[in-house]
C-alpha cells in the first residue's frame, strides 16, 4: 500500500456501471430484470450516423488527429451550442473528448489547488465529488431539497461561500433528480460567481431532455462567457453513449492547457467518432427529438404508476431521464431496497445514496426503457413494497 500516493484510494466511482456483474447473477437465478440503474437512451443510433463511421473505416480514416478536435467538428459544435444557448460561440473554445464526463476531471485540475473548494450539486452526478476529493480539493455539497422541487438554495449557496471558493459546478437538468434550475435562479448564480470570483461548470449533457419550458446556460448570461466551461456531449442526445464523444467548450485561455492535459492521456478522439458525430449534428435532427417526445410519455407513465404505489412519493422531473422518489415511509433502507429490489423482484435501481449522503431515502429509476419493460418494472415494485 505504502508504493502508492495517498490520493489513489480516494476516487471514487459510478455505482450505475457496479450494478452490471450483480445484474447478471440474478438474471441466472431468477430471470430477467428490468434495468432502470442505467442513464442511456434505450434507442438505437440513427442509420446515417451508423453509415457514416463505416464509410469512415473503409477511407482508412483511422488516424490520430488534432487533440484539439476536428476543427470541421468543432465548428459545428461552436454553431449548435451558439444557437441553443443563444450564445456566441466561436470554434476555437471548443475542444473535443472521449465523452462529456472528461471536462468533469479536467476542470477540476485547473481550478482545484490543494485546499480550494468546490461548490456541487447533491444528490449530484458522483464523478463531481470523486474528482474534487481526487484533486485534493475540498467537496462543498449543495443539498437539492425536494420540498423545493430539488433545486438549488442560492441564500445556502452564497453562505457557503468562501475566499478558497474557486468553482461551481451547475447542471441543469439534473442527475439524478430531473429539476431544472428556473432562469432566475441562473441569473442569480451567476451574478454570485462574478462578485466572488468563482468559475463555474455548467453540465448541460441532458439540455435536449427539457419537458417542459426551454433550456437556459449559465453561460449566457452577461460576462459569465469567460468564467464558465459548458459541458456537453452526443451520449445522452444521440443516443450515442458507447462511441465516447463529447466537448467542453471554455473561456479562450483555457484551450491550450486542458487539450494538452488531453493529449498527455488520451492523444486524441478518435477521428472516424468525431466525423460520425458531425453527421449527427448537421443531419437530420428529428430521431433527436422524438426520442424526447417519447421519453415525455415515458415520464408521465413511471410517475403516475410510482405515485400510486403506498409508500412512495415521486415528483415530476423536468427534464433528464430519471425519476427519484422517496421511499422513506417503506421504512426501507435505500440501499436495502435497490439491493432486495433487484435479488427479489428483478428491477435494478440505483441507492439515492449513490449520488451522495442527501439521497438517503431516494431511488433513482431511469425511465430510458419501454413503456412495456416500466411497466413490469411498476408492477414488480408494487409487489415488492407489499410484501414488505
Ligand atoms: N454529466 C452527467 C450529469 C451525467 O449524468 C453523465 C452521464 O451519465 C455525464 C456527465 C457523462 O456523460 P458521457 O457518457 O458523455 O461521458
Amino acid at each position: 500500500m505504502k508504493l502508492y500516493a495517498e490520493r489513489t484510494f480516494r476516487i471514487d466511482t459510478e455505482n450505475a456501471f457496479k450494478v452490471g456483474p450483480h445484474i447478471d447473477r440474478v438474471e441466472e437465478e431468477i430471470g430477467a430484470v428490468v434495468k432502470l440503474n442505467l442513464g442511456e437512451p434505450d434507442f438505437p443510433v440513427p442509420t446515417h450516423i451508423k453509415d457514416e463511421i463505416k464509410r469512415q473505416l473503409d477511407l482508412d480514416n483511422t488516424h490520430y488527429c488534432d487533440p484539439k478536435g476536428l476543427i470541421t467538428l468543432r465548428r459545428a459544435i461552436a454553431k449548435q451550442v451558439g444557437e441553443t444557448r443563444g450564445l456566441k460561440v466561436s470554434a476555437e473554445r471548443v475542444v473535443v473528448f472521449p465523452g462529456g464526463k472528461p471536462s468533469i476531471g479536467l476542470v477540476q485540475q485547473v481550478y482545484c489547488s490543494p485546499g480550494n473548494e468546490v461548490i456541487y450539486p447533491s444528490p449530484g452526478f458522483p464523478i463531481y465529488e470523486s474528482m474534487i476529493e481526487f484533486v485534493g480539493g475540498v467537496p462543498v455539497p449543495m443539498q437539492l431539497h425536494e420540498s423545493s422541487a430539488f433545486n438549488v438554495d442560492i441564500d445556502e449557496i452564497e453562505a457557503r461561500i468562501t475566499d478558497r471558493t474557486k468553482l461551481m459546478i451547475v447542471n441543469s437538468p439534473n442527475n439524478p433528480c430531473g429539476s431544472v434550475i428556473p432562469k432566475e435562479d441562473l441569473q442569480r448564480l451567476a451574478n454570485l460567481a462574478k462578485e466572488h470570483d468563482i468559475a463555474v461548470l455548467s453540465d448541460e449533457i441532458y439540455n435536449r431532455f427539457l419537458y417542459e419550458g426551454e433550456h437556459h446556460s449559465i453561460a449566457a448570461f452577461p460576462g459569465m462567457r469567460d468564467r464558465t466551461i459548458i459541458l456537453d456531449g452526443l451520449s445522452k442526445s444521440y443516443a450515442m453513449t458507447g462511441w465516447r464523444i463529447g466537448y467542453g467548450v471554455m473561456p479562450q485561455e483555457l484551450v491550450e492547457p486542458i487539450s494538452r492535459l488531453a493529449t498527455n492521456s488520451v492523444s486524441c478522439t478518435a477521428s472516424f467518432t468525431q466525423i460520425a458525430a458531425l453527421e449527427a449534428l448537421s443531419g437530420p435532427q428529428e430521431r433527436s427529438y422524438s426520442m424526447v417526445e417519447e421519453f415525455k410519455k415515458r415520464r408521465d407513465i413511471i410517475v403516475a404508476g410510482l405515485n400510486d404505489i403506498p409508500g412512495i412519493r415521486c415528483p415530476l422531473p423536468l427534464g433528464a431521464f430519471y425519476v427519484f422518489p422517496s421511499i422513506e415511509e417503506t421504512e426501507i433502507t435505500s440501499q436495502v431496497f435497490a439491493e432486495s429490489l433487484l435479488s427479489e423482484a428483478g428491477v435494478a435501481s440505483l441507492a439515492g445514496e449513490s449520488f451522495g449522503r442527501f439521497g438517503n431515502g431516494y431511488i433513482r429509476f431511469s425511465f430510458a426503457n419501454s413503456v412495456g419493460n416500466l411497466e413490469i418494472a411498476l408492477e414488480r415494485i408494487r409487489n415488492f413494497v407489499r410484501s414488505r
